[in-house]
């Protein structure tokens, strides 16, 4: 069979087994009416969702309604969740080569456009006022935070014309070392040109992110760029979606030491819920079989290319949950695990949530199958014995926090230049 006739049949048991699914009601309608209080006195924050690919590739419209559709995020999902805010991710995959920057303001304009289309429901958001605003009037916030630095391709000038485009968070890197930062994907790989963290420039981008008040991103960095960051970074960092590395062993996720770094620097690491980064067990025989899916991918990638037809985010979907379905998912309890540990090493104001919903295919915890989940995570915490208040403060509040200390700094930097300039 082709890869795609194989990707075919295994969509087929996958949509068959959602529908059997849909005739048992949803285990998230079941979380005590103690958990339902709690959460939904809370404004919850997730800080990284790749839906963008979604609304620009596919077409698809965060007012779905579809039964069938096996996406983590739409209104109503968002909705049945308490989401409050969420911080869509405008990730630029390194093959756009020579169109970083229109690749990202291409993602950046389909969040602006999915706003528009429903307004009663959604509104774009730019700060911690703006989340609160929305919060009041019952839609979803929507922020966006570029993933990869590479996307302002060298340029001072574009990460600010990304700032005033509503941009309010960047990963230094993404999966790809780039000309200024080095990342914790290649950093073993010696065909790449590495900086020992980040360079003069480096940290000049993270000094005018400072400035203008976009929060610095660590995740994805390698660790001698998290600690250089750390060290010039006059703001709170935040990791947008990273777990701890105690508990799943990957060069991706954060070390203890790290952590307590970020609790130094009052930041936030906000949590991600893909199962290799989760759970030490299931990252062993996904690693094992990754080689294997990555060739399966390139293989489609190439026929597709032979038809001189592009692939779409679905097709690159399906294609990994065909390989993410041979591995066990790992327990909810592994993802509470991992917020348990950053809580008590980093300390409870420095832990939140970035799911990265729609970027990990089928693969997250039991039970986590969307944005609608989120009470569980709260179930879980509660049965943990975590109080309402620091409850709160893992849903949202922390990340919060950590936004308006960086828009704070964000002033007094603009203040302090202004009184440079006019020579007081
Ligand atoms: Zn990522």
């Amino acid at each position: 069979m082709t890869p795609l006739r194989i990707a075919s049949f295994a969509l087929f048991l996958l949509t068959s087994a959602l529908a059997i699914a849909q005739t048992t009601p949803s285990k998230s309608e079941n979380v005590s009416a103690r958990v339902r209080q709690i959460h939904n006195s809370a404004i919850v924050v997730d800080t990284h969702a790749d839906t963008p690919q979604r609304f620009l590739d596919d077409n698809f419209d965060i007012g779905s309604t579809d039964p069938k559709d096996l996406g983590h995020v739409s209104l109503d999902k968002a909705r049945a969740g308490n989401l409050g805010a969420e911080f869509f991710s405008i990730w630029v995959e390194p093959s756009f080569k020579g169109q970083y920057a229109h690749r990202a303001m291409d993602l950046i304009d389909s969040v602006y456009q999915q706003a528009a289309r429903h307004p009663d429901r959604m509104m774009m958001a730019f700060s911690v006022d703006d989340i609160e605003r929305a919060h009041k009037q019952k839609k979803l916030a929507s922020l966006m935070g570029i993933e990869g630095g590479h996307a302002i391709e060298n340029d001072l000038r574009l990460l600010r014309d990304f700032y005033k485009l509503g941009v309010r968070y960047m990963t230094l890197t993404w999966s790809n070392t780039n000309e200024w930062a080095d990342s914790s994907g290649d950093i073993s790989n010696p065909k790449i040109e590495h900086h020992n963290g980040l360079t003069d420039f480096g940290k000049q981008v993270v000094q005018e992110m400072n400035r203008l008040g976009i929060m610095v991103d660590i995740s994805h960095v390698a660790d001698k760029t998290f600690y250089d960051a750390v060290a010039t970074s006059r703001a709170p960092v935040i990791a947008s979606h990273s777990a701890a590395r105690a508990l799943s062993n990957h060069a991706r996720n954060m070390t203890d030491d790290m952590l307590r770094a970020v609790t130094k620097n009052n930041g936030v690491v906000m949590v991600n819920f893909f199962s290799a980064f989760v759970d030490e067990n299931y990252r062993k025989v996904y690693e094992a079989q990754r080689k294997d899916e990555e060739a399966a991918v390139a293989a489609f990638v190439a026929q597709r290319k032979a038809e001189g037809k592009p692939v779409s985010y679905a097709e690159y979907d399906r294609i990994q949950r065909e390989w993410t379905a041979k591995i066990p998912r790992p327990p909810l309890k592994s993802l509470i695990d991992q917020i348990d540990h950053i809580a008590k090493i980093a300390g409870v104001d420095h832990v939140g949530l970035g799911s990265d919903f729609d970027g990990v295919s089928g693969a997250t915890p039991e039970g986590i199958d969307s944005a609608a989940d989120l009470p569980k995570i709260t179930q879980g915490l509660l049965d943990r014995g975590y109080r309402a208040d620091d409850i709160r403060k893992i849903l949202g509040a922390n990340l919060l926090r950590g936004f308006r200390d960086v828009e704070r700094v964000s002033r007094e930097m603009q203040t302090e230049q202004a009184g440079r300039q006019s020579g007081k």
